[in-house]
């Protein structure tokens, strides 16, 4: 299986690339993304094969039907990460909270948020490559919250990478942050940066660009790539939890094999969703894939009117930080399976020129073939934690934007799986105040919370209270590079 670039090929790049490129140097031709050149097939076949299947039976079994260039003893080594979940028998546990509507749990490994579904497995898959080539690469992320944590982890003590975090200091919760400086290994760098998110972001985006950092990565030896969901490598994974929540649904019978199934995602880089996209491509029997989205609702703009437009907003920041985004990365990859790599790039280049992109009609009437989108505000989300809190089921704020879209979005009553991306110790001060509880930082909504609810801290979040601290490093931003050249 090779892939191919959404904006079309410039001929400085090859015309196609196998997957351990795509995913060791993962930008493309006129800054596009790769795309894989066809998808296996998710028949009913397949589906009734793994009807019990473990789930990385399930996920090796589709991982070697996509034909790529890893060997499966390491894909086997990879899936194993799955085994430090709470459950190993079960990395992804269905909740149901309505007659007809089921919660598919993405939060059950090492840092609590769903970026482990994917970042654990491809994270032992990148340095596995880099080894073997005898290479060494550089990993930057700026992250708000959940990336940073997730790539920190899947990465620690392993050889051929090094990661450098770059978090806003102040911007993001307690918990997020220890998760953080308490990483202790060698190849592990954070850095604090002065400033709010995009501050940091756009620091990084600047040494990223910049000759004479790229000169001195060079002269070490050192080359870049990149562990957000720009990377195939994440995405693969992503679709894998998808057929595993329509399996569970088959096993315990709430649904017979080939019945449809409506799909809830909560969105912002659309990495999660374009693996449910995926997933339908293939075969699986989604009738849509409905969006959510906070306050930051670019995402509802585009697949219900077909406008995506900057220009008009400015980030707001909200209870569900993990979805404050505004330029979601993965759309890209919707275009070109759609629209073809022509239209994509000229859709990238309006928006990079004029901060505003148009479908057409009959783009917009395809998209939303596929898919249906709404949004939430933090006190709909928080009103909605207190409705199924009552009922003993505890969700974080991201997971809450997903019930309107599950009440008003749906056209049959069909059964629902409504994904939740994070535990709710990640966002505990939210969830506190939902219940009714105003509180002072982390500790005491973690500790509040959870006797007021009756549910448990997992022990890696309350240990991270007396963890030692490792990571003390806050610069302005023009410190950064000398900072990163240290590290290196
Ligand atoms: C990353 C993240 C999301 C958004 O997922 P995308 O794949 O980027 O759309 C939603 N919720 C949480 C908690 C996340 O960490």
């Amino acid at each position: 299986m090779q892939f191919i670039e959404t904006r079309g090929n410039d001929g400085s790049k090859p015309s196609s690339v196998s997957f351990s490129e795509a995913i060791l140097s993962p930008s493309a031709s006129f800054g596009g993304l790769y795309v894989p050149q066809e998808l296996p097939s998710i028949n009913q076949d397949f589906l009734e094969k793994h009807l019990t299947s473990h789930y990385k039976t399930l996920a090796l079994d589709f991982l070697e039907s996509f034909g790529i260039d890893i060997e499966t003893k390491i894909l086997k080594e990879a899936l194993e990460r799955y085994d430090a979940f709470d459950d190993p028998s079960n990395p992804v546990p269905l909740s149901q909270i309505e007659e007809d509507c089921f919660v598919a749990e993405l939060y059950h490994g090492p840092t609590r948020a769903f970026k482990d579904m994917a970042l654990q497995p491809f994270g032992y898959i990148l340095s596995k490559l880099a080894q073997k080539r005898g290479e060494e690469y550089l990993i930057m992320a700026a992250t708000s919250g959940d990336t940073g944590p997730a790539t920190l982890e899947t990465f620690q003590n392993q050889e051929g990478v090094k990661v450098a975090c770059l978090y806003p200091d102040g911007g993001t919760s307690d918990v997020q942050k220890l998760q953080m400086v308490t990483e202790d290994a060698s190849n592990l760098k954070v850095i604090g940066v002065k400033g709010n998110f995009d501050d940091t972001q756009n620091a990084l985006k600047e040494l990223l660009a910049s000759e004479d950092f790229k000169a001195e990565l060079h002269a070490r030896g050192i080359k870049l790539s990149a562990a957000n969901s720009v990377n195939f490598g994440r995405i693969i994974f992503q679709i894998i939890y998808h057929i595993h929540a329509y399996l569970e649904l088959a096993r315990k019978e709430h649904i017979t094999m080939g019945e449809k199934i409506y799909l809830v995602v909560p969105s912002g880089n659309f990495g999660n969703a374009l693996g449910a996209y995926y997933a339908k491509k293939a075969g699986l029997p989604i009738e849509k894939i409905l969006i959510s989205s906070n306050m930051n609702n670019i995402l509802t703009d585009w697949i219900t009117t077909g406008t995506y437009d900057l220009n008009s907003r400015v980030l707001i920041q909200t209870e569900s930080p993990a979805m404050d985004i505004l330029k979601s990365s993965n759309i890209e990859r919707i275009m070109f399976d759609k629209f073809g790599d022509k239209r994509t790039k000229e859709l990238m280049d309006d928006l990079a020129k004029d901060g505003k992109s148009q479908l057409t009609e009959e783009e917009l009437a395809s998209l939303r073939e596929d898919f249906d989108a709404s949004f939430s505000d933090d006190f709909e989300c928080e009103s909605v934690i207190g409705m199924y809190a009552k009922n003993g089921y505890i969700m974080d704020p991201h997971t809450a934007t997903c019930m309107r879209a599950y009440a008003h979005l749906r056209e049959i009553k069909l059964k629902t799986v409504v994904y939740s991306t994070a535990e709710w110790t990640k966002f505990s001060p939210a969830v506190a105040h939902a219940l009714g509880k105003d509180v002072n930082g982390d500790i005491e909504a973690l500790q509040w919370v959870s006797a007021h609810a009756n549910v448990s801290v997992p022990k890696m979040i309350e240990g991270l209270f007396t963890k030692p601290i490792k990571h003390t490093v806050v610069v302005e931003k023009e410190s950064i590079k000398g900072e990163m050249l240290n590290f290196l």
